[in-house]
């Protein structure tokens, strides 16, 4: 079987996303914790959103530009290209990850976290059934290679909902290790999961997110064979960038069995980032990278 790296690229070669804008609505929402919502979207444009699915796959979500009040959604021009319409404020984009895709009710779930008031937090907190958004992807983030000899997953808040999709798509027995970095207990959630899993939480405890170095100091205290290991990092941009180095560089971990996705960005909105992350990967292509490789697009900024 194929490393993660690989079955990544063949996957995204497969389910390539296509330039499609779904309609959904909001059904309902739910609060998880108190820093947590979760926001269940439904509608026809949903039917065949879990063909060719992975655990912890994300979705961009087309939000009202400030969060609240109607969403501009792009429609599809004559050359076969989703435009905005003349005078009509474009929406902004936001990745969530998919807790749950229901084919028969036509649903699929997201959590959000909130932390501050940015269109994606303003808009899970005030999110109403009826509400419209877009939809545009799905992004590949997971694959368990049945080689690997046991699994390290390491995240924040914004990666909370990847781990925890993740922890309960493993099959029973796997081992794996899962770092989450929270600011505190409130933040815990249950993981459910039939693997063999040993599940640590990390507290910043009021320190700000993204520059703790929780993660890396808990990735460096593992005494494990990396050279075995499949590892997936979801967490802020800077966090992530130093536990894949640790691992590539210190610990043997071969690259193809690391995935690794900066979630968020310190100072910087999802668009901003968007935007630098498209010109490294439109560099690494016409440097001659394969423009399948989704590692292009998550690892062309961690380097
Ligand atoms: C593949 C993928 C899947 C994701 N899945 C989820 C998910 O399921 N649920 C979820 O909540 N998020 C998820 N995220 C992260 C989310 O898309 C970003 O955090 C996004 O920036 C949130 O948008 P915003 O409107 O809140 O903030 P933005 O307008 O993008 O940013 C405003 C400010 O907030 C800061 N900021 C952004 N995110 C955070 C954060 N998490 N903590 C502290 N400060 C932050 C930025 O640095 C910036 O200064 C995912 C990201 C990726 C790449």
């Amino acid at each position: 079987m194929p490393p993660i790296q690989e079955e990544l690229r063949r996957r995204t070669r497969l389910t390539r996303p296509q330039v499609r804008i779904r309609r959904a609505e909001v059904v309902r929402t739910a609060e998880v914790t108190a820093r947590i919502r979760r926001v269940t979207v439904g509608g026809e444009d949903l039917a065949g959103c879990a063909e060719g699915g992975l655990p912890a796959d994300a979705w961009k979500f087309l939000l009202p530009p400030d969060g609240r009040g109607p969403v501009h959604l792009p429609v599809v021009g004559p050359d076969g290209m989703p435009g905005d319409e003349p005078g009509a404020v474009p929406p902004v984009m936001r990745a969530f990850t998919v807790r749950r895709f229901d084919p028969v009710a036509g649903e699929l779930t997201v959590d959000v976290l909130l932390h501050a008031e940015t269109p994606a937090s303003v808009w899970a907190r005030s999110a109403a059934p009826g509400d419209l958004v877009g939809l545009a992807g799905p992004r590949h983030e997971f694959f368990a290679s049945p080689e690997a000899g046991w699994h390290l997953l390491a995240g924040d808040e914004a990666a909370l909902p990847a781990v925890a999709a993740i922890l309960e798509s493993l099959p029973a027995g796997t081992a794996v290790v899962a770092l989450v970095e929270a600011d505190d207990e409130a933040d815990r959630i249950d993981l459910p999961t039939a693997a063999a899993a040993e599940v640590r939480w990390l507290y910043r405890r009021g320190a700000p997110a993204g520059d703790s170095g929780l993660l890396e100091k808990a990735v460096r205290g593992l005494d494990r064979p990396f050279a075995a290991a499949q590892a997936w990092i979801g967490a802020e941009a800077g966090a992530v960038r130093s536990v894949r180095r640790h691992l590539l560089d210190e610990r043997g971990l071969p690259r193809p069995q690391l995935q690794a996705a900066a979630y968020w960005k310190q100072s910087l909105t999802s668009d901003q980032r968007d935007i630098e992350v498209f010109t490294a990967y439109q560099a690494a292509v016409a440097a001659g990278g394969d423009p399948d490789d989704p590692a292009l697009t998550t690892e062309a900024d961690l380097a």
